[in-house]
This record gives C-alpha cells, structure tokens and sequence, in this order.
C-alpha cells in the first residue's frame, strides 16, 4: 500500500511541476494581468488627495513648485498614485459601454518635457516646470493607430462622462484666451470629483474655478478641508 502511493508521489509531484512549467503562462489571463498592473499601487494604500496637489494650477504663469514630486504608479502607464482607483473605475465605466480608453501619454519627468519643447518648439509644448504632465495628473487619450478604433466615440465619451471619475477636458475649445492653450481634444487633468462635477456642470475651465473658490485658491485653507 504505501509503496503505491510512493509512486503516485513519484508521478504526480513531477507532473504538476511540469504543467507549472509548461501551462503557468496560461493561468493568468492577458485581462487579468493588465487589472493587476493597473491594481498594483492602490491594492494596499488608499491615497490622500490633498487640495494642494489635485487642484494645483500649472499653466503658463504658474509654475510647479520646485520641492514638488508627485508619488508615481510604478508599472504600465505611469501617472500620480492619487488618482490610480478613479483611473480604473473610470477604464471599467466606459469598457462596460464598449468605449476602450487608450492611455497615449501621462507622467513626464522634467528631462522628457525639455526634450519636448526642445522638439516640438513652445507653440506645441510647455516649457519644463510649467506642464501639468510633470505632475502626473495629466493623461492624454490617443486613438490606437494599429486598429479602426473610433477616436470620436472615445473623445466624447471622455467629454460627458470622465468628470464623474475626477477629470475635465483641461482645453476646450472657446476657452483658449482663459487657458492660453488651443483646443486638446486629448488632454485630460485630474481634479476630483467634487471639483470636476461642479467644472463640468458650469462649463469652467481650472482657472475659472479657482478664480470663483477663492478659498481653493488659498494653500492655507486646504489643510482642513480633507
Ligand atoms: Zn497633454
């Protein structure tokens, strides 16, 4: 008797080590494992979103903070770690409408931006310290140009409903002269929530929400407001 299971043992052990081997990479779904990149920063943190940080106004005249730096995802599209649960939940909202949200650009760092402006001249891009993608809140959404994907759904979608996850279309178009930036259909910022359901429903730019919360607008009313 325990001879035969010695044998079973002997089978078996190895066989499941071979099927590990060999079948491993088909446990985990491509799906599955692009929810666990995705999942990875926030799986054992809940970030803070501090005032100072999601409402921070970075535009031609208002420079990032020299001692800021943004705590960053560390696998696939890498953007603030503030706003990795609304990303997902946003990704899922529009999958579930059949909208696949394609993430083209999020986080540079100062070295990447200047190479940008150096490229691209300062018509086209922002001047290092002075771009919202050194911050990490900003995404840019791009067609993917391997398939037919509808870029107009995907725009639209992004425009009517990515304020519920905390984003706004940070250039529309008709608020050039407030922004100083022409029309990005592309270029969404994360704000929050609250901020950009009430940006949203009045048709606001950043700039014209900080102008009318002057006490957002104050670093030192941000503490207590959570
Ligand atoms: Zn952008």
């Amino acid at each position: 008797m325990s001879k035969k299971y010695y044998i079973l043992g002997v089978v078996a052990v190895p066989a499941v080590i071979l099927c590990c081997v060999f079948f491993g990479g088909d446990m985990i779904t491509s799906d599955e494992l692009d929810r666990e990149i995705l999942n990875s920063p926030t799986q054992n943190e809940t970030p803070e979103k501090p005032a100072t940080e999601i409402l921070m106004l970075v535009n031609a005249t208002h420079k990032i903070p020299d001692d800021f730096t943004p705590t960053l995802t560390t696998e696939g599209v890498i953007y603030n770690v503030i706003m990795s649960d609304d990303v997902e939940e946003m990704r899922q909202a529009a999958m579930e409408e059949g909208i696949y949200l394609v993430f083209n650009d999020a986080y540079r760092n100062q070295e990447q931006q200047q190479w940008l402006y150096d490229t691209l001249g300062s018509r086209l891009a922002q001047k290092p310290g002075y771009s919202e993608h050194e911050t990490g809140l900003a995404i840019d959404f791009s067609f993917n140009q391997l398939s037919s994907y509808d870029q107009t759904q995907m725009w639209n979608w992004l425009k009517n409903n990515s304020y519920k996850y905390g984003f706004i279309l940070r250039y529309p178009a008709g608020k050039e002269s407030i922004t100083g930036i022409d029309y990005e259909a592309w270029h969404y910022r994360y704000v929050g929530k609250d901020a950009a359901k009430i940006i949203y429903e009045n048709d606001w730019v950043l700039e014209e929400y900080l102008e009318k919360n002057q006490a957002a607008y104050a670093p030192d009313s941000f503490g207590s407001s959570g």
